[in-house]
């Protein structure tokens, strides 16, 4: 999960214009626009809802909709409120169906208990993280984040076998082109080095595919290969290398 630019109000929600009606949230226009906005990518776990299909992907309700804070006194829903733009996402249809009805925010103390990728003031990535080693790929809340963690059991992210897959897919191409990079710098081939690396920055930009995965793992084998291959490498071929420093993007930071 990364972070959400939020774009302009599309027209059929803006609320100064018009009354707002039950199913304006799944208009064509609004469904444009979280599109843009998210990168055509779910805007929890990071896959690419255009290649799931139309049927696969969900207007989310960050706060359900029927949630009582959008009822009016008579008991019927707001639509105004419910519909309200920074309260809609995009999601998956697996997200949307795993999401449990956890309230995002503690009704005592008003606390948020669930990350919304949308808001300006939380980057997910300082709250969710992934354990990666060889085959095994993990979510985990980083430094012992109580936020990402009630999100990722939300979301039920854990039990995901279908974002693994993916994701030891993006694994296997970050491995491929690593290895493309090391063998450019045991030739001594600075350009073809560069190139590489730049492919693998290009795979940490904010429109890309599982980028929060991307950015973990790059560091990682950046960190790795620095501390464990640097020194032999540049013993056995007589080489000056220093130490890689994969300039990653972060937040909702687009590499083109
Ligand atoms: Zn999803």
């Amino acid at each position: 999960m990364i972070s959400i630019e939020r774009g302009a109000c599309p027209d059929k929600l803006d609320t100064t214009r018009k009354k707002i009606a039950a199913n304006d949230y799944q208009h064509d226009t609004v469904v444009s626009a979280l599109l843009v906005m998210q990168h055509n990518k779910c805007c929890y776990c990071e896959t690419d809802i255009l290649k799931v299909g139309a049927t696969a992907r969900w207007v989310d309700h960050f706060i359900a909709k029927t949630d009582v804070s959008f009822k009016d006194c008579d008991g019927k829903t707001n639509w105004k409120l419910a519909n309200a733009w920074s309260n809609l996402l995009m999601s998956c249809s697996t997200c949307n169906r795993s999401k449990g009805t956890e309230e995002p925010f503690d009704s005592k103390t008003g606390k948020r208990r669930l990350i919304d990728p949308s808001d300006p003031k939380i980057d997910p990535e300082n709250h969710i993280e992934f354990m990666i080693e060889d085959v095994f790929i993990v979510y985990k809340s980083r430094n012992g984040s109580t936020l990402g963690k009630n999100t990722i059991e939300n979301l039920k992210l854990k039990a995901r076998n279908d974002i693994y897959s993916l994701l030891r897919k993006r694994k296997a191409e970050i491995d491929s082109i690593f290895n493309d990079l090391v063998n450019a710098l045991t030739e001594n081939n600075l350009i073809m080095a560069k190139s590489k690396q730049n492919d693998l920055r290009k795979m940490t930009s904010a429109h890309q595919p599982h980028a929060s995965f991307c950015r973990k793992y790059i560091i990682q084998v950046a960190q790795k290969f620095n501390n464990d291959n640097l020194k032999k490498i540049n013993k056995y071929y007589g080489l000056k290398i220093e130490p890689l420093e994969i300039n990653i993007a972060s937040g909702f930071q687009k590499i083109v």
